[in-house]
């Protein structure tokens, strides 16, 4: 069991970090065992890229959604534009359910080990 640092990020998710020393089970020179424990945990001040990626694309959901709230209050004339609209969020809303689903298989791999 090798020891590594531990990346957490602010969403919670977090990753391996730099690795820092060897455990004493045999490994070759220059590798660790396989195994991987934290020495540390360093925070970072940030979400992880797969939550910004999720958090991006809900921010322009909701932007799309506030747009279609507008015309529907105009009445019928921007029908074309709505049912663009509504195509955009649930592409939008596809994307945001595949980023979860990988965000959730990297929790539960990582929860392995690693
Ligand atoms: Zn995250």
């Amino acid at each position: 069991m090798c020891f590594f640092d531990q990346h957490r990020f602010v969403c919670g998710d977090w990753k391996w970090g730099h690795f820092r020393q060897h455990c004493n089970r045999e490994y070759r020179i220059g590798e660790t065992c396989g195994m991987k424990l934290i020495m540390q945990t360093v925070p970072v001040g940030q979400k992880c890229k797969l939550c910004e990626r999720i958090d991006t694309k809900q921010r322009r959901r909701a932007a799309e959604v506030e747009r279609v709230n507008r015309w529907q209050r105009e009445g019928a004339r921007f029908k074309a534009s709505i049912d663009k609209s509504m195509d955009i969020i649930r592409g939008l809303d596809a994307e945001i359910y595949e980023l979860s689903c990988e965000r959730n298989r990297r929790l539960q791999g990582i929860g392995s080990h690693g």
